[in-house]
């Protein structure tokens, strides 16, 4: 059957910023397939954990700030140390701050280039030894289409410029470990509604660009991302590396 290409029963998976948006949606995704799922943030997030323990999820939360060079080492070590075993890696947090460049500090670039694409090459790699101890594993890079097109009206430079880095570790981890069973994939996504994306669909100089340069007419759900990210985490997709998928109501076709 085809559908049980989608199940992950007996897997582990750990999903950075998966207390809120959409890693959230990503967490409980992975769980209604059957996966134990490990959430990581800086703070706990009661709201996702009666979202998750209402779905019947198997779930558990660990701190860490990946702003911190040795947090996402600790952050896969604790996983392994709680659940046995890591089959499938989902670096979904990232942050945004938006400037103007001529005025953008070192400490705000450092910042965004820390957790949105160092974090992510640092649990990469701590994820590398227990998934080719098992014999496989799946990374799935939260990147985004800022990464691919320079979206208007807000400037953004780090953040565009950190996705297009998130992109290429994709496709190059992805050639360096596809012999060795463990598949890397990319979701970028167009604008979904989040924290992370309230300020600017609360902003009356922005929305309005937003909306009309998407094609759909309207901001996605984190739901909408993660319907894609089963799909790249499971069997489903045995043949599927190295991929940026693009989840975005069109933005990028224009
Ligand atoms: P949210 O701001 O809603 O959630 C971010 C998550 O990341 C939270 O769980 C947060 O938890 C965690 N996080 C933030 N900073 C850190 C840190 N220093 N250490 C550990 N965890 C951290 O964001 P979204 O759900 O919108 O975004 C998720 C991903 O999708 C990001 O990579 C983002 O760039 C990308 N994306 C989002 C788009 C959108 O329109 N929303 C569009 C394109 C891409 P806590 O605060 O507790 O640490």
């Amino acid at each position: 059957m085809i559908f049980d290409r989608f199940r992950l029963n007996g897997q582990v998976a750990l999903v950075t910023g998966g207390t809120r948006g959409i890693g959230l949606a990503i967490a409980e995704a992975l769980g209604e397939a059957g996966a134990k799922v490990v959430i990581a943030g800086r703070t706990p997030n009661a709201a996702a954990d009666a979202r998750l323990s209402k779905a019947g999820i198997d779930f558990e939360f660990i701190a860490a700030d990946l702003v911190k060079e040795r947090a996402a080492d600790e952050l896969v070590a604790e996983t392994l140390s709680r659940a046995g075993r890591l089959d499938i890696l989902v670096n979904n947090a990232g942050i945004a701050i938006h400037g103007d460049s001529g005025e953008f500090s070192d400490a705000i670039w450092r910042e965004i280039m820390t957790v949105n694409v160092d974090a992510v090459f640092r649990a990469c790699r701590a994820a590398l030894a227990p998934m080719r101890r098992q014999g496989g594993g799946v990374i799935l890079n939260i990147g985004s289409m800022s990464g691919i097109v320079s979206n208007i009206p807000q400037n953004q430079v780090a953040y565009n410029t950190s996705k297009a880095a998130v992109h290429m570790m994709t496709k190059s981890l992805a050639s360096e470990v596809a012999a060795e069973n463990i598949r890397v994939n990319a979701i970028a996504p167009g604008y979904i509604e989040t924290d992370l994306s309230r300020g600017g669909i609360d902003n009356p100089d922005w929305f309005p660009t937003w909306r009309s340069m998407t094609p759909m007419g309207r901001v996605g759900q984190p739901e909408e991302v993660a319907g894609a990210a089963l799909f790249l985490c499971s069997a489903a997709a045995s043949y599927v590396t190295g991929e940026v998928l693009v989840i975005d109501g069109g933005y990028t076709t224009r």
